[in-house]
């Protein structure tokens, strides 16, 4: 019998003596406030549906009338015969939108990133990425063939002086970062980021893909959070998160846009996003441009669940966004309580090592517009019983 295949019954079975295998849980019902998940009713504290958009009656109803008029299935890559007007209307509203030159739209934020990173920078090129950058961005920086070096989280004062250390050592340099990182919530301060990329004249690279539908006025992200317009060269984004959709896009300058037309290997090489994709997220641009409400109720109701835990005497670590990481150290703590709060009717997931650092486990609660203040308390409520129970409270 062939054995050319064992060694992934012994991979496997590390991942399971380690803890890290991944099971993954089925949902049948639609993204929501509330999910069925291995058949059971839970309040959903785990999707990236920051404004309820996923199931939203105005995105379902507009992927429907552009299937009937334009069919289902793009046919081709974006390059031979795949741009349909959709497509090139999408480009325009969200360039409207987030206030940029021109945009260009990819299947993914993830291969946005790969796209983007190996059009830019070269094996003559330095990049300065931030340790805690999405894998994405690894992946493309490592595709493009660049030099990596990594500065300390968010620390602009590290990434100068990485800078200097460089000086004269390459041809062209990138900076990239995550807009919001979606392990503690936080983000950099893109302002002071900014500062050094045009004191040094290095091109400037935010990926943010947390940080759309939620920062800045209206959820127009982060470049707009801190009024950066016209000094971020590149943004990367996707439709995936608080859009409710699908699909990546990358926006900025519009030589780079062009270069990418040229350069971008999955705008290239891999067929254009679907007909439903698209229309549904031109009506969740609509939506957005129409009124701040959902944004707005993002917001207040991160707030009020942040200050529930903070009375509560839980740890929320350093989140300054909806994403709310509740600190509870030991990995096996941390599955331990999201399992009880299953079983008490809460979905939120718990990350551990390799995800976060040894020793920083936690559940991390994903607020989204689509909760009401009642769905808010019954989750505050469970977890305190079950963070009395775990001894993590008093
Ligand atoms: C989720 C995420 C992506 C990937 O986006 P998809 O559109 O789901 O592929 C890329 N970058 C960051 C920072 C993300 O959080």
């Amino acid at each position: 019998m062939s054995t050319k295949l064992n060694w992934i019954d012994e991979e496997l079975e590390g991942l399971k003596d380690s803890g890290l295998y991944n099971r993954i849980r089925t949902l049948s019902s639609p993204q929501g406030a509330w999910l069925v998940v291995d058949g059971k009713r839970v309040l959903n504290f785990c999707s990236n549906n920051y404004l309820g958009l996923a199931n939203h009656p105005k995105l379902v109803q507009a992927a429907k009338d552009a299937m009937d008029q334009f069919g289902v299935g793009p046919g081709a890559v974006r390059t031979i015969a795949g741009t349909m007007n959709l497509h090139l209307e999408l480009e325009k509203r969200i360039a409207a939108f987030k206030g940029v030159e021109s945009t260009i739209t990819f299947q993914s934020g993830f291969t946005a990133n790969l796209g983007t990173i190996p059009a830019l920078v070269g094996k003559e090129d330095l990049i300065f990425s931030d340790e805690l950058n999405h894998a994405s961005i690894i992946d493309g920086c490592r595709l493009s063939g660049a030099k990596v070096v990594r500065y300390a989280h968010a620390d602009p004062a590290s990434l100068e002086a990485m800078i200097r250390e460089n000086e004269g050592q390459y041809r062209r340099g990138l900076i990239v970062t995550d807009g919001v990182f979606s392990m503690d919530g936080d983000y950099p301060p893109l302002d002071k980021i900014a500062e050094i990329a045009e004191a040094y004249d290095l091109m400037l690279m935010v990926d943010d893909a947390h940080g759309e539908g939620v920062l800045g006025k209206g959820g127009r992200g982060i470049v707009d959070h801190f009024d950066l317009h016209g000094r971020v060269d590149v943004e990367v984004g996707t439709f995936s998160k608080a859009f409710g959709v699908m699909g990546g896009v990358v926006a900025g300058d519009a030589r780079i846009i062009e270069w990418l037309h040229q350069r971008g290997r999955p705008f290239l090489f891999s067929s254009a996003v679907t007909v439903p994709d698209v229309a549904a997220t031109i009506a969740a641009i609509d939506l957005l441009e129409e009124s701040t409400e959902l944004v707005d109720r993002l917001w207040s109701n991160a707030e009020m669940f942040k200050n529930g835990m903070k009375q509560l005497g839980f740890d929320t670590g350093k989140s300054m966004t909806p994403i709310t990481p509740v600190m509870l150290g030991e990995a096996k703590l941390a599955r331990e309580f999201s399992r009880r709060l299953y079983e008490e009717g809460v979905f939120a997931m718990a990350l551990g090592f390799p995800t976060v650092p040894r020793g920083l486990a936690r559940i991390r609660v994903m607020i989204s517009a689509a909760q009401t203040p009642e769905d808010l308390e019954e989750s505050l409520a469970a977890f305190a019983k079950v963070g009395q129970e775990l001894g993590v409270i008093a």
